[in-house]
């Protein structure tokens, strides 16, 4: 079967790498070659990726840049410690471009029109937040705007993860670390406009230099309502069908996690939207946490969710890379 492949972030990328054996596969990607890079932090859970990873016969030692052991929270400017497990950053670039090493790759092609479709049996929409090839979401989409620089500090202010959530847990600003004093220094939030200047005002506190400045809006709307999944013969996959943890606004591990349900049902369209939407159904009560606390919701719901939540971050830690226990997540999911 020819399948067509648009879009190299980790869904497409890892789809494409466990496809390779036995599909003829070949990828579009809008980005050129010289300079293909990925808008994100690139955080991840150590254990999660590395089992994906044997599955195509990588390792995830070769691309890691900062294993993490605690990451710093600052509610208020009173900073605790949570416990990690695994939380990395790595070469999300390099890791994409190893993935597709066994397929062709047309780098500089930004794929829109259907014409796609009548050149390959199956064409995969891994596109992210663009969903270039399927329809619209049905309902409400749910993005939030992201801003992210990549800066250089003389003096890091923290040796491992900082994050700092803001008011009504509507985002949080993160430091995640690289190395050689580099970090991604960013920020999310769907309700407060004063994001940017959040960021701006924590590098220059702490004598940041900035290199390079990116960002894009997230979909947090969760698989279930991040609909249709798929049209005639076009399937999505990753954050086109909304493969990002609402919480955290992780989507590398669970874009590729999605990778591989639709690799065990790529001849089975219905199936695969029946145990993506099951397999993320705990992200639907991330999302609605979310949403409580933006709207001010009312605290049976917090106390509910928080505990949901908490029970998933223990049974996912190997792809969250966070082990906190349950005094630290009602903690973290209080602001304010
Ligand atoms: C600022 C920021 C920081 C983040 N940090 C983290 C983090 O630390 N850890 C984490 O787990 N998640 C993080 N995320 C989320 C994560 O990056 C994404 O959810 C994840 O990469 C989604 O993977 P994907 O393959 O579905 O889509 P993407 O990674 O978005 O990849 C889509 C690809 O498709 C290409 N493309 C788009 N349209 C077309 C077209 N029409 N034709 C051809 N190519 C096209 C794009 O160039 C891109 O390469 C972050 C997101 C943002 C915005």
């Amino acid at each position: 079967m020819k399948i067509a492949v648009v879009g190299m972030g980790p869904a497409g990328a890892y789809l494409s790498a466990l496809l390779a054996d036995n599909y003829d596969i070949e990828v579009f990607e809008m980005q050129n070659k010289e300079t293909f890079s990925s808008i994100c932090a690139w955080g991840t859970g150590y254990y999660k990726m590395e089992e994906l990873l044997k599955d195509v016969g990588l390792n995830f030692d070769d691309y890691v840049i900062h294993r993490g052991k605690e990451l710093y929270v600052d509610l208020k400017n009173r900073i605790f410690t949570v416990k990690l497990y695994g939380l990395s950053t790595f070469n999300k670039p390099k890791l994409l471009k190893d993935l597709v090493s066994k397929v062709k790759v047309n780098y500089g092609k930004c794929i829109r029109s259907h014409a796609v479709r009548e050149a390959f049996e199956l064409v995969i929409d891994a596109t992210g937040i663009y969903r270039a090839l399927l329809p619209p979401v049905e309902g409400e989409d749910f993005l939030i705007p992201t801003v992210q620089y990549l800066v250089k500090f003389k003096h890091p202010p923290f040796d491992d993860f900082y994050v700092k959530p803001f008011k009504s847990y509507s985002g949080y600003l993160w430091f995640f670390p690289l190395d050689n004093g580099y970090a991604h220094v960013g920020a999310g939030d769907a309700r407060y406009g004063k994001y940017v200047y959040e960021v701006l005002a924590f590098i220059k506190r702490y004598n940041g230099e900035v290199v390079r400045k990116m960002g894009r809006p997230l979909r947090l709307t969760p698989p279930s309502l991040a609909t249709p999944h798929y049209i005639n013969n076009i399937i999505g996959v990753g954050e086109s069908v909304g493969t990002v943890f609402p919480l955290l606004g992780e989507g590398i591990l669970p874009s590729m996690m999605a990778a591989k349900l639709l690799k065990d049902n790529i001849d089975r369209p219905k199936r695969y939207s029946e145990v993506l939407k099951s397999r993320f159904k705990r992200f639907e009560d991330a999302f609605r946490f979310v949403k409580l606390k933006m709207e001010g919701r009312n605290l049976m719901h917090f106390a509910i969710l928080a505990l949901k939540l908490h029970r998933y971050f223990k049974a996912n830690r190997d792809h969250t890379g966070v082990d906190p226990s349950i005094l630290d997540t009602l903690k973290v999911l209080k602001p304010f």
